[in-house]
């Protein structure tokens, strides 16, 4: 049986810090830097309880050795599965032709090759797709956590946004994922499972094809090239299961992406950024947002417990930097806050030296938020300070304005977003934080 872990238990670096003393620590008497997580949740557990869809060789090796099959064959039984579950896609033990008849009705009278339920997609008219995951329920306490997942394709690549958490135990002022009271950490099975609710709802399995009228990259590569963790939750407060989850997001013999083509975004845990980099070795982006600690505090509060300067250090010493493998820096442009010609400048200084790509993002506002979007000719003005100092083309063209598909701003009060949204477009204001990240190769 999997054993019961909470967010902090798990992550020492999660543990939930008292109102008290992170405002002490602060100087300051309202803020929080982290709430408590509220849900538990059973580490490992597949999505849909006996789903095999997700899991690690680790995890399908014990699924098997639970049916009775026996030490010898584990490994190559292993290799069976994760070939028609990570290659091909297969949804029933049945298209395993090369697996025994018995072992098939075995695997089947146990698990199954669910996935965890779509409950809606909406598609853009930019061809930006975005789902909402329920994830099955995880114990009594677990009426099925609800996560989204966006899908932004290009002509030369195709990205996708997932969720490392249901929530975020974070608190950043300018997020409305801080604000949701219900956090836990997916487990990998559930991370993963994301991956494979996209491929098969944009027919990206051999033999597969597109639905119809879908934008998919037409340079004849995968129709998901590219993977951000920029979804709901800080992916190194759960670092265990991304970890566990690059690995079989990246295995060459199933969903094989490229490690050079995943994006971890962190809010900036630098006591696990040299462990991503040693064992995930994927691209990072830091949620930097402002270039003085006073106002980081206030926007990203987990400042107050690694200031700019440890972040920055940290991200330094993250391996295998070079020109061709930056950091990318996200800027979030809030009117009035920090978006001013000085702060560009001191921009430029900080990352001096460090190889790095900014990501300016125009904030994406959301009912109760206190912040406003900075105005386009600020942001223009901004972004020409930061390519003269020699970064290209550092704001992205938000996508899915129609139907408010926003990395960092995830499954909120959807209807109240989307008469907003409606408003805003309406009005030919406002933006998403969505832009398809990591490089092509
Ligand atoms: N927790 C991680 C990853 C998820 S957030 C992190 O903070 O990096 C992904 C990105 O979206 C972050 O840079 C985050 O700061 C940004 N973001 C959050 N809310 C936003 C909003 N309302 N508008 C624009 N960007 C937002
Ligand atoms: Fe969490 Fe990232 Fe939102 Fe901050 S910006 S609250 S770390 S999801």
């Amino acid at each position: 049986m999997a054993t019961a872990l909470d967010i902090a238990k798990r992550n020492p670096n999660a543990a939930p810090v008292a109102v008290n003393d992170a405002a002490r620590a602060a100087g300051s008497t309202a803020l929080s830097i982290e709430k408590t997580a509220e849900m538990h949740v059973a580490a490992g557990a597949a999505p849909g309880g006996a789903s095999l869809v997700g899991l690690t060789r680790d995890q399908l090796k014990d699924s098997l050795s639970a049916i009775g099959v026996p030490e010898r064959e584990l490994k190559m039984r292993v290799a069976q599965l994760w070939h028609w579950i990570y290659f091909r896609g297969a949804k029933d033990f049945s298209e395993m032709t090369n697996v025994g008849k018995e072992l098939r009705a075995r695997l089947a009278a146990a698990y199954t090759l669910a996935r965890p339920t779509v409950v809606s997609e909406q598609v853009s008219k930019d061809g930006t797709r975005k789902w909402l995951i329920r994830m099955p329920s995880t114990g009594p306490l677990d009426k099925g956590a609800e996560i989204e997942c966006v899908y932004i394709p290009e002509v030369d690549r195709g990205t996708l946004c997932v969720s490392s958490q249901v929530g975020c135990t974070l608190t950043c002022s300018f997020c409305h994922t801080g604000t949701q009271r219900l956090v836990r950490n997916l487990t990998s099975a559930e991370i993963v499972a994301q991956l494979i609710v996209a491929r098969d709802a944009i027919g990206d399995w051999p033999g597969a094809i597109a639905p119809e009228g879908a934008f998919v990259p037409t340079d004849g590569g995968r129709f998901v090239s590219n993977i951000v963790f920029m979804g709901m939750g800080e992916p190194l407060y759960n670092i265990d299961n991304v970890i566990d989850a690059i690995g079989v997001l990246s295995d060459n013999e199933g969903l094989g992406l490229s490690r050079r083509r995943i994006t971890v975004s962190t809010s900036g845990v630098v006591p696990q950024m040299e462990r991503l980099g040693a064992e995930a070795n994927t691209m990072l982006a830091i949620s930097l947002h402002a270039v003085r600690d006073d106002l980081r505090d206030v926007l990203v509060p987990i400042n107050r417990k690694y200031d700019i300067k440890q972040l920055l250090d940290a991200c330094r010493a993250y391996p295998g930097l070079s020109n061709a493998r930056r950091i990318t820096f996200e800027y979030v442009m809030l009117k009035g806050v920090n978006d001013s010609d000085a702060d560009a400048r001191e921009l430029v200084r900080l990352l001096k030296g460090i190889p790095a790509k900014i990501n300016l993002i125009p904030f994406n506002p959301w009912p109760g938020s206190k912040y406003e979007c900075s105005d386009w000719e600020r942001i223009e003005r901004f972004s020409e300070i930061v390519y003269r100092a020699g970064y290209a083309s550092p704001v992205r063209t938000p996508r899915g304005r129609d139907i408010l598909a926003a990395c960092g701003q995830l499954k909120s009060e959807t209807e109240k977003l989307r008469a907003r949204a409606r408003m805003m477009a309406e009005q030919g204001i406002g933006a998403e934080g969505v832009y398809a990240l990591g490089d092509g190769e």
